[in-house]
């Protein structure tokens, strides 16, 4: 046995993956179902191929891979991962190590750590796409600190590197605690990515600039606070012309918004947790509208077209995304800390700030401040960091102003205007929930807590009081 790892399923991902560990010199056992995928990709390994051992067995790669062995399975989550799993079972020994690096629900994750494999199990989000997967992701890890050592000096070698050199990849807790963080990683995703497509709905409808103008935007913001993978292809996507129609690309790609699941992933354990995060929410909410082409094709045909001519100056756009982008981030950040305590996983938030500063797709200089802040005092909201309070409070004015005259000009700004009514409500000492109680009192006897501490808990309204 010559490997230092193998790796299980050389599709996207994998095979980038595979090449990364190789090329930073650990000698790597690839199989893959197909067999002739194993091939080409040795084939295709070009330098690195010396480092790269394809086998046409799960039995020849466990043979191949020196003990006690590492193998990462990077096939799509759910029943593929169950099946390798079993498959590996009388393979395996007991101080062999599997880890799951695909986007597995972290509850699968839970069970399999929990569920008495033969073996011992990491869980492993790894975000970046195929390039971070090639180049250098930002990668969560669940497991015990014992097994993440085992394997942590490859995933250090192939990890991203932040600014000041530190590597995107940590352990996040036990078990499902990496799967976890890499969800709501993707729910911010879904979210910072809804936030620029309302601000970019604004420029197109409202303000009736072309592809070429908008890309001249975001290439801008992409210099300044906002700085930022997403902004920064933001900028690219605007930019480029279709090679079949000279439009631009933007301009002849249909409006119905993939996704594969952990945005809604994230919006449901949110509300298991009882964590507000309106912003995701609305995120995957939209993602969910926009598949609906005929029901809207129907409601323009109905009402008309909505969105009328309104302007904002490129800056009142770029502080209102910057409001909405901390609101988002402070929103998926108490989520974690929630679920941090439910789960008992004690995830450490500055760190997870920092393995997602570079290689993941939400990579921006802001996650470097939030970092920061979240140093000072994990236990405190991120809108409460006196940096970013101070941001927020030059800021909300301007997002105060795009959701309020956007949506009177009939614009949909789901994720905006949800970040707002959210900073509202967590800035309102004195709420509206008193109704509440005083109705749920009234038809169901709930009872209430009075504000001057007097311990009568029911209202004078009927039932025989
Ligand atoms: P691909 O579809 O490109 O590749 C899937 C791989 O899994 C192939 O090698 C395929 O083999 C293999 N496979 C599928 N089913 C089985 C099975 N039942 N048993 C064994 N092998 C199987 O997927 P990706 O590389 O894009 O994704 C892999 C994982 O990574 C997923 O969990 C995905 O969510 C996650 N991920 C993907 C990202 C991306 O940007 N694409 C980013 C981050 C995570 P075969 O060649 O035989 O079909």
């Amino acid at each position: 046995a010559q490997a230092d790892i193998g790796l299980i399923g050389l599709g996207t991902m994998g095979a980038a993956l595979a090449l990364n560990i190789a090329e930073k010199g650990f000698p790597i056992a690839v199989w893959n179902r197909t067999t002739e995928v194993t091939h080409r990709f040795k084939a295709e390994a070009g330098d690195l191929a010396d480092r790269v051992i394809p086998t046409d067995s799960l039995k020849d790669l466990v043979a191949a891979i020196k003990t006690p062995r590492a193998i990462i399975l990077m096939v799509p989550a759910g029943a593929a991962v169950d099946q390798q799993l079993e498959a590996l079972t009388p393979l395996l020994d007991k101080d062999d190590l599997v880890i799951d690096a695909g986007n597995a629900d972290f509850h699968d994750t839970n069970r399999r750590s929990e569920g008495g494999l033969p073996f011992h199990f990491l869980g492993m989000g790894v975000s970046g796409g195929e390039d971070g997967a090639r180049h250098g992701p930002a990668i969560m890890g669940g497991g015990t600190q014992a097994d993440w050592d085992r394997v942590a000096p490859i995933l250090t070698a192939i990890a991203a590197k932040a600014e000041d050199g530190v590597p995107c990849a940590a352990r996040m807790g036990d078990a499902g605690a990496g799967h976890f963080v890499k969800m709501v990683h993707n729910g911010i995703e879904y979210a910072d990515m809804q936030m620029i497509a309302e601000v970019y709905g604004l420029m197109r409808d409202g303000m009736e600039m072309d592809a070429a103008a908008i890309s001249k935007v975001f290439t801008d913001w992409n210099e300044g606070p906002l700085q930022s993978y997403l902004i920064e292809i933001s900028g690219k996507v605007t930019e480029a012309t279709d090679p079949h129609t000279g439009k631009p690309m933007v301009d002849v790609i249909l409006d119905q918004a993939g996704q594969k699941g952990t945005g809604r992933w994230t919006a449901i354990e949110a509300q298991h947790l009882a964590a507000p995060i309106p912003v995701i929410e609305a995120a995957v909410m939209a993602r969910n509208v926009s598949a609906q082409l005929q029901q809207r094709k129907e409601g323009q045909d109905r009402f008309g077209i909505a969105p009328k001519h309104h302007g904002f100056s490129p800056t009142t756009l770029e502080q209102a995304l910057i409001a909405g982008k901390i609101l988002c981030y402070a929103q998926g950040f108490a989520m974690i800390a929630a679920a941090s305590e439910k789960f008992g996983w004690t995830l450490d938030l500055p760190g997870i700030a920092r393995v997602w500063r570079a290689g993941c797709i939400i990579r921006s200089a802001m996650l470097n401040d939030m970092a920061e802040a979240l140093a000072q005092d994990p236990s405190r909201n991120l809108v409460m960091a006196p940096f970013f309070a101070d941001l927020l409070e030059k800021a909300m004015p301007s997002l105060r102003q795009v959701v309020s005259e956007g949506i009177a000009a009939g614009h949909a700004l789901p994720a905006l205007a949800s970040g707002l009514m959210w900073f509202d409500m967590m800035r309102t000492a004195r709420g509206t929930a008193n109704m509440i109680q005083a109705q749920r009192d009234f038809f169901g006897a709930h009872g209430f807590k009075r504000l001057d501490g007097l311990d009568d808990p029911h209202g004078p309204w009927g039932m025989g009081r």
